[in-house]
């Protein structure tokens, strides 16, 4: 049976020192690349709105989950307040945007994260945790210590900062990253950041070189990384290169989730080329592409 590598980073004492190392980041903030260098331990906040309270929205059993993450039992799901991005087409923006949630402590997040596991969830799976991972891997040691021993899911959209993700190997089993633009203009655009191309390329790569391909157990995933590619309408990306840079980067077998559900919310009712969803003919051409490219994990 898998065990997580954060709890032999418990037992070597490591995992107390990524804490310390982690939180040493909020006095200036570098956690992510926006690289705001507000003091979050005074309750500045930066780019993300985030001071230095974990914020969450929501958490229990998920079954809309991809299959090898939810089983018969669910994943753990924990939804934290606030984003790195600013999605103009964000599904979840009154919790990304508008800070819908309520401020708990590291304590109560381990005795969730203990809790899920009580009800027999798979995995304790993060969504959107960039901006609180320091509270998030704190949290992971206290509930460590209690006996939690469930693979850690990384929820992400893909713009992450190298040096973090480097404290967060052997802590993290699965990291699950969107794959979101071929170009860093999109990104400006459509998510507010200049450089996500840039970005989310080098973070993936890491990523990959944490955790590997994704591996499963009697169909459950235990480890490894999944990446998620929500295609978007007009043909806007060129996902020839997002799938190309997939196969000749990382490896062929890549488990890559093409996600056909994009409808218009938030502001994108506004924007000529988002302000529908995607048509069969336009998902059906990237599943094609990923299987002519080579890729042969394709969910
Ligand atoms: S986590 Fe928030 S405050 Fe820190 S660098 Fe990123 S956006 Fe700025």
């Amino acid at each position: 049976m898998y065990s997580p590598k954060y709890l032999d980073l418990l037992k070597q004492g490591e995992l107390a020192k990524r804490v310390e190392k982690l939180k040493s980041k909020l006095e200036s903030c570098t956690i992510c690349p926006h690289k705001c260098h507000v003091n979050r331990q005074e309750k500045e906040v930066g780019f993300c709105k985030s001071s230095n309270k974990i914020n969450i929205s929501s958490y229990g059993p998920h079954f809309g989950e991809e299959r090898c993450l939810v089983g018969e039992s669910g994943s753990g799901t924990i939804f934290f307040t606030n984003c790195v991005l600013k999605c103009v087409y964000c599904q979840n923006y009154q919790i990304s945007q508008e800070g819908y949630g309520v401020n708990i402590s590291e304590r109560r997040l381990a005795s969730i994260m203990l809790k899920l596991q009580k009800k027999g969830c798979l995995n304790i799976n993060l969504v959107s945790p960039t901006q609180y991972i320091p509270q998030i891997v704190s949290a992971i040691y206290i509930g460590a210590r209690k006996g939690l021993n469930l693979p850690i899911v990384y929820n992400t959209g893909g713009y992450e900062s190298l040096e973090t993700l480097k404290l967060l190997d052997n802590i993290i089993d699965i990291y699950m990253p969107d794959f979101k633009y071929s170009n860093n203009e999109l990104g400006e655009k459509y998510s507010g950041v200049v450089d996500y191309y840039k970005t989310a390329t080098k973070a993936l790569t890491e990523m990959h070189r944490q955790v590997g391909s994704l591996q499963l157990e009697n169909n459950i995933a235990y480890q490894g990384l999944l990446i998620r590619h929500l295609v978007l309408p007009n043909r806007i990306n060129d996902t020839n290169k997002i799938l190309s840079f997939i196969f000749q980067n990382l490896s062929k077998d890549t488990a890559i989730n093409i996600m056909s559900q994009y409808r218009p919310a938030y502001k994108s009712y506004q924007l000529s080329k988002l302000n529908r969803g995607v048509t069969y003919d336009e998902y059906l051409e990237v599943v094609k592409q990923a299987k002519e490219i080579g890729l042969s994990n394709v969910i």
